[in-house]
């Protein structure tokens, strides 16, 4: 394997030192790095055509609208929707599962009905259901989770029944990387009647998704999650549902026309985009998904699935290191803990040498509960990442140990 990705020079906020120590970047689950093609994208739009999109007759109102639409029509095509009215641009997979909670779930559901999640959920995946549960009178179910950070298919198939309304799970674990087989539940939850929403936050930087073979019903991402801007992401819906939905918020755009008689709503995907959006984030998330596409992830997989190996080897070797989350199915993400030193030590001592690593819950307290723990260190990777990133990695945890444990 290559000492440096060939992707790397491609996001120049790698190219810098934290103190006296080059950067290496191992926290893309939090956030990812963007390339240069975004960052350009986001600065033409405000150099060249920034405008309100939509409403304006002029031209650089119209060149907005294009991008702006055009960035639809690129995330529609990366995700395999069938059309590009299927793709909502909200803030990130917290606003799109926020949005299928409220607009879906709160008309829909009452009393006797129960929505299932699964133990692995990221804090977004569950306290929107939380409260939906609370003004409706529904029940959360949860799923279990193995002890190797797989899910329990079984104890979701048991809890599916006449009764769920609604079934939301991860695409990939953002704490323990463990990838779900989500055709299987989506497949599963559809026979028994439930509608599905994909949490998809940190699946599209990293494999290919089709939510058509998929058989999900809604797919929520993050742009920043996928080499794109922050504030920015999708709710991908299926037409008929997005069509039998109430708006969400209202205001401007959302509508056809307005009076204190009547208003009636503007057609899919518009009726649930209230308010000028993101417009530069939106082109910026259009140009992530140029760079997908062009480095293809097939690729993608490739570089990620040798680091996995390799950091998974290289940490296993650490007297002291335990991995959390070693499902079979799993993304570039190495969460571990080390006997006798905190998890934000480890993050602590990492940062001197340079090395960005997340420690804490990762939004996903019932997880870390799940495995008895309150924190864990977290390095997840991404094409830019190298052997040489997960070495300096190992340096640091050991520096720790020697230092603290
Ligand atoms: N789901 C998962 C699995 C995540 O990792 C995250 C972000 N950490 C989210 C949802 C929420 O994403 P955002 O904060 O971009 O809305």
């Amino acid at each position: 394997m290559k000492q440096t990705s060939q992707f790397a020079e491609a996001f120049p906020a790698l190219n810098q030192h934290v103190g006296d120590k080059p950067l290496v970047y191992l926290d893309s689950a939090a956030t990812t790095q963007k390339p240069q093609c975004v960052i350009d994208a986001v600065e033409h739009y405000y150099e060249n055509d920034n405008a309100n999109i939509h409403r304006g007759v002029h031209q650089l109102s119209m060149r907005a609208t294009k991008a702006y639409e055009g960035a639809r029509s690129k995330v529609a095509s990366l995700l395999g929707a069938q059309s590009s009215d299927e793709i909502i641009f909200v803030r990130g997979a917290t606003e799109a599962i926020n949005l299928v909670a409220q607009a879906w779930g709160r008309p829909r559901l009452g009393a006797g009905d129960e929505v299932l999640i699964t133990e692995m959920e990221h804090h977004s995946n569950i306290v929107p259901w939380q409260l939906l549960c609370e003004q409706t009178g529904a029940a959360l179910k949860v799923a279990s989770v193995h002890d190797d950070g797989s899910l329990d298919v079984d104890s979701f198939k048991e809890l599916l029944g006449e009764h769920t309304a609604v079934a939301a799970f991860a695409h990939v674990s953002n704490a323990i990387g463990t990838v779900n087989p989500v055709k299987e539940l989506c497949e599963l939850a559809s026979a028994a009647g439930a509608v599905t929403i994909v949490d998809g936050a940190q699946a599209t930087g990293h494999m290919k998704v089709d939510v058509q073979s998929m058989g999900c019903d809604f797919y929520a991402t993050s742009g920043h999650k996928m080499f794109g801007p922050t504030g920015i992401g999708c709710l991908y819906g299926k037409h008929a549902l997005l069509e039998e939905m109430e708006p969400w918020q209202g205001g401007g755009d959302m509508i056809l026309s307005v009076s204190f008689e009547e208003t009636t709503w503007n057609k899919v995907p518009f009726k649930f985009e209230a308010g000028t959006p993101n417009i530069a984030g939106a082109i910026g998330l259009g140009a992530a998904c140029d760079y997908i596409s062009g480095i293809g992830y097939d690729a993608i997989q490739e570089v990620e699935h040798e680091l996995l190996a390799y950091g998974t080897d290289v940490l296993s070797n650490i007297d002291g290191v335990t991995l959390i989350g070693t499902a079979r199915q799993k993304c570039a993400i190495l969460a571990f803990t080390v006997d006798g030193v905190h998890p934000h030590d480890v993050g602590t001592i990492c940062d001197h040498e340079g090395v960005a690593i997340r420690t804490g819950n990762h939004c996903a307290e019932p997880l870390m509960h799940r495995f008895g723990l309150s924190a864990t260190c977290r390095a997840s990777l991404s094409i830019y990442n190298s052997p040489a990133d997960i070495d300096a990695l190992a340096t640091a945890i050991r520096k720790a140990i020697t230092m603290l444990g």
